[in-house]
């Protein structure tokens, strides 16, 4: 059996070979997505000169000796708002003794050496009460409060590189950089295939009868699919039937590039996914991964000359095993082939409230939640409910604990790694 560095390994492999495709959408839709191409600036940035602040922009020697106790005073010579015209401002030069009051984000004269915050100036009015001086109660230096052309990027040089994701600031960027249209990698379709002649889906009025149970799985892995942002998504059941597992199978790798099947994949007399992919051409990469939940995990693909076109999921049917099991397995593919440059999950270390104790042979990932101790560091405590059936202990979990494959016991207060169960990432 793999260990869960091997199936990852693998994985990494298989979704390297799978053909991105790129496509051009509104910026607007482009939250979530991965940019497929680098960006340049068509522009520098700041575009030209302009104030950092509300102020009153001056030449540095005017107030070499200006103090709170000895405030110098410069003659008003009016405004330059934001969004004045740079080219206008030519005729604004500041001669000596003279200053100009400049808004947050209005364009600097080049005479101007430097802006001085209103905070520290003190308005002197005429007798029409308009502004006839302006008294400086600090001195300054040459550019302070001034934001030069260029400063952040210049023209011609990248902004943004592939692979990153989408993310609201990203989307301020282009729209800095005037940019309505972004090119990103298409989005993978997804089917997800609920297996099992237990299975009702849950409707108004709708009843258990005998050992019936409503399916869960589906409606959870399409919500994980969600919060990455996946949008195609084809739900399909099929029955616990020979025939059927394979015209199910045959209809989700038709209409997706990734297939999930959840349960049927462990070694029961009804279990058909496996063999019903390899009929289907799918060549298995492995079935079985040492770890807990989820041991059953089964991944194939399908290819086409070198490249690997379908991805295959085989996840466990027990609800946690298939939600865990994606955050370990399918998580890692999909960013692959949505070609992000941020893979791996995040993993920080915290120290265990309580012992814990296991069997050697699986890496167990131990539904926990985080708290900070009074000393400023981290705790895990598991939650209860740590069967694989029980989704109450991964509801109300927000990590996942990790549980060295050979190890036996961690007593309480060791340090352990801890994955972040971060839905959305
Ligand atoms: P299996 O892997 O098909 O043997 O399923 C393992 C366990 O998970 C069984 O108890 C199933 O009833 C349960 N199970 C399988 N699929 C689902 C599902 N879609 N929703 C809820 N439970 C499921
Ligand atoms: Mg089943």
């Amino acid at each position: 059996m793999l260990t869960y560095e091997q199936a990852l390994q693998e994985i990494r492999t298989e979704g390297a070979r799978f053909e991105r495709v790129s496509e051009t959408i509104n910026c607007a839709d482009a939250l979530g997505r991965v940019l497929s191409h680098a960006l340049q600036a068509g522009f520098d940035l700041p575009r030209f000169n302009n104030s950092a602040v509300d102020g009153y922009g001056v030449l540095v020697e005017d107030l070499v000796s200006a103090a709170q106790d000895n405030q110098i005073e410069l003659i008003f010579d009016g405004e330059v708002a934001a969004g004045a015209d740079p080219a206008s401002l030519a005729e604004r030069a500041l001669a000596p003794g003279h200053c100009l009051r400049i808004l947050t984000g209005a364009p600097v004269p080049e005479s101007v050496e430097a802006v001085v915050m209103k905070e520290y100036c003190r308005i002197i009015e005429a007798a029409d009460g308009a502004p006839a001086k302006i008294a400086f109660a600090t001195r300054t230096k040459i550019g302070e409060n001034i934001r030069m052309q260029g400063e952040e990027v210049e023209q011609g040089t990248s902004v943004l590189a592939p692979g990153m994701a989408v993310s609201p600031p990203v989307i301020g960027l282009l729209a800095t950089l005037g940019l309505s249209e972004v090119q990103v990698y298409k989005q993978a379709r997804f089917a997800v295939v609920a297996t099992g002649d237990e299975l009702v889906e849950p409707a108004p009025g709708v009843q258990l009868s005998g050992a019936q149970i409503y399916n869960s799985n589906t409606p959870a892995l399409v919500a994980a699919l969600r919060c990455l942002n996946v949008r195609e998504i084809k739900a399909l059941h099929c029955l616990d039937d020979r025939a059927e597992t394979l015209a199910v199978l045959t209809e989700a790798l038709a209409a997706s590039d990734v297939v999930l099947t959840l349960g049927g994949v462990s070694v029961g007399e009804r279990d058909f996914v496996k063999e019903a992919f390899e009929e289907l051409g799918v060549r298995t990469v492995f079935w079985r991964v040492a770890v807990k939940p989820g041991k059953p995990v089964y991944f194939g693909v399908i290819e086409k000359g070198d490249r690997v076109e379908k991805l295959i999921f085989g996840l466990p049917g027990n609800p946690v095993s298939a939600l865990i099991t994606f955050n370990l397995f399918v998580k890692p593919a999909l960013k692959i082939i949505q070609g992000l440059r941020q893979k791996s999950a995040r993993i920080t270390t915290a120290r265990l409230t309580r012992n814990l104790q296991k069997k050697a042979g699986r890496l167990d990932f131990v539904r926990g939640t985080l708290a900070s101790a009074a000393d400023g560091s981290l705790t895990a405590a598991a939650t209860s409910g740590q069967e694989s059936h029980m989704l109450t202990g991964l509801a109300a979990a927000d990590c996942l604990m990790l549980f060295p494959q050979e190890s036996e016991f961690l007593a309480e207060g060791a340090a352990i790694s801890v994955q972040l169960l971060n839905w959305h990432d």
